[in-house]
C-alpha cells in the first residue's frame, strides 16, 4: 500500500466518542507516570489507534504520537499526512500535530518534544529502524516497550468495545453459518477459502485477518492456513477464521465439520472436545485467575486421556488486535476482570490424521462470562 491509498474504512465512517478517547489519553499519561516513564511513543498501528482513533498506515516516514507523563499528547507526521491525521480524531480533540518536511529529521524533532526524558516507551509493533532511531535521537534516554503500560487499558475493554466485539462477533457466526454450503467433497481448502474471505467482507468486516481450512491430516496443524488438498468423504475440517470490522475490532471463531460420517474415535474425542470447551466457559468469572480458565479445559483432556494432543493456550485476548492481552495460558495469574475479553479455544491433533477446534469469544462479565460467538458446537456431519 503507498501513501495516498486510503483502507476500506475509509469507506464506512467510523464513529469516535471524543470524551472516551480523551480519558483514554489521560489513563495513558497517569498509567505512564505511575511505571516511572517519562512519554510514550506510539507509531501507526493498535495503540495509535486505541489511544487517538487515528487508523494511520504504517510507512517507512515517521508519524509518532508523543504521550508525556505530564503535559499534553503531541502527534509528530509528515507534512503529506497532516490532513489525514486532522480528518481523524486527533483533529476534533484539538491535538497538537508538528509536522516534519521531506528533508527534516524527525527522529530529532521527536526527541525535542521530550528533552528531558530519561526513559521512554514505544509501542510493541514500532518497526525495528525507529526504535532504534529514536533511541540514537534520546542518548540518554532508554528506551523499553510500552505494552506493559497500554495493555493495563487495553485489555479491560469498555461497553463500547464489548459492543463492537459483540458486532464482530455475530459477523462471523453469519459466516460460519454458510460454510456447509462450500464444504463438499471434490473441492479444494483454497476454493471453500476463497469463498469464505468473500463472505467475510460480505458480512461487514473491514478485512480479513486469516482464514484456516484444515482438512483431514491437514487439520493436525493448528495453523495450517489453505492448500490444494481436495475435501473428500470422511474428513475432520477445522475452519478457524477472523477479521476486522470498520472499527477496528477483530473477530476470530473457530469450528469443525465432518464431511459425511466421522470415524469413532474422532467423534468420542469431539465429544470430550466440547465438554472441555464448555468447562472452560463456565470457569471464567470475575476474579478466576486467567490460568485456571486453562486448567479448567486442560482437566477435561487430560482425565479422557487426550491431554498430550491439546498443543497450544487455551486463549488470547482479542481487542483492536486478534492476539493481544490477556492470555489464557498456564503461569498467567492475573485475575479475570469484567471487561475483559479472550478466545477460549481447546483442540486436540493427531498428526498424519486429523485435529478439532472449538473457539468462541468470551467476555468476563460482572457475575460471570458472556459467549460472542453462538454458532452451534457440535460437531457438524454434513451430507456427502
Ligand atoms: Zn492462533
Ligand atoms: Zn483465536
Ligand atoms: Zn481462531
Amino acid at each position: 500500500m503507498g501513501p495516498g491509498v486510503r483502507r476500506v474504512s475509509s469507506l464506512c465512517p467510523v464513529t469516535y466518542d471524543g470524551a472516551a478517547l480523551r480519558a483514554r489519553l489521560e489513563r495513558a499519561a497517569t498509567t505512564t507516570a505511575t511505571a516511572g516513564l517519562d512519554a510514550l511513543l506510539v507509531s501507526p498501528g493498535p495503540d495509535l489507534r486505541y489511544l487517538a482513533g487515528y487508523d494511520a498506515v504504517a510507512l517507512e516516514r515517521l508519524t509518532c504520537l508523543v504521550v508525556p507523563a505530564t503535559g499534553a499528547p503531541v502527534l509528530v507526521a509528515p507534512r503529506l499526512e497532516r490532513a489525514a491525521a486532522l480528518a481523524s480524531p486527533i483533529g476534533s480533540l484539538g491535538l497538537e500535530v508538528v509536522t516534519w518536511d521531506e528533508h527534516d529529521d524527525p527522529y530529532a524533532l521527536t526527541a525535542s518534544l521530550v528533552p528531558t526524558a530519561r526513559r521512554v516507551a514505544v509501542d510493541d509493533r514500532m518497526w525495528a529502524v525507529k526504535a532504534l532511531a529514536l533511541q540514537a535521537a534520546l542518548p540518554d534516554a532508554t528506551v523499553s516497550a510500552a505494552g506493559v503500560v497500554l495493555r493495563e487499558l487495553r485489555m479491560r475493554k469498555d461497553a463500547a468495545e464489548v459492543e463492537a466485539l459483540r458486532r464482530a462477533g455475530e459477523a462471523i457466526d453469519r459466516v460460519h453459518a454458510r460454510v456447509p454450503e462450500w464444504l463438499r467433497p471434490g473441492r479444494t481448502e483454497r476454493v471453500v477459502g476463497r469463498n469464505i474471505a468473500d463472505a467475510i467482507l460480505a458480512k461487514k468486516h473491514a478485512h480479513v485477518d486469516f482464514v484456516i481450512v484444515g482438512s483431514g491430516p491437514n487439520g493436525a496443524s493448528p495453523h495450517h492456513e489453505l492448500s490444494d488438498r481436495v475435501l473428500q468423504p470422511g474428513d475432520a475440517v477445522v475452519v478457524d477464521i477472523g477479521g476486522a470490522m470498520p472499527d477496528g475490532y477483530c473477530s476470530d471463531s473457530t469450528r469443525t465439520y465432518s464431511i459425511g460420517v466421522p470415524e469413532p474415535e474422532f467423534a468420542d474425542a469431539y465429544a470430550v472436545l466440547q465438554a472441555a470447551q464448555e468447562a472452560g466457559c463456565a470457569t471464567a468469572a470475575p476474579g478466576v485467575p486467567c490460568e485456571e480458565v486453562d486448567e479448567a479445559a486442560r482437566r477435561v483432556m487430560r482425565d479422557a486421556g487426550l491431554g498430550e494432543l491439546f498443543l497450544h493456550r487455551t486463549g488470547h485476548g482479542i481487542g483492536l488486535e486478534t492476539h493481544e492481552d490477556p492470555y489464557v495460558v498456564a503461569g498467567n495469574i492475573l485475575p479475570l476482570e469484567p471487561g475483559m475479553a479472550f478466545s477460549i479455544e481447546p483442540g486436540f491433533y493427531r498428526d498424519g490424521r486429523h485435529g478439532a477446534r472449538i473457539e468462541d469469544i468470551v467476555v468476563c462479565t460482572e457475575r460471570g462470562s458472556e459467549r460472542l460467538n453462538l454458532t452451534p458446537r457440535e460437531l457438524v456431519v454434513l451430507d456427502v
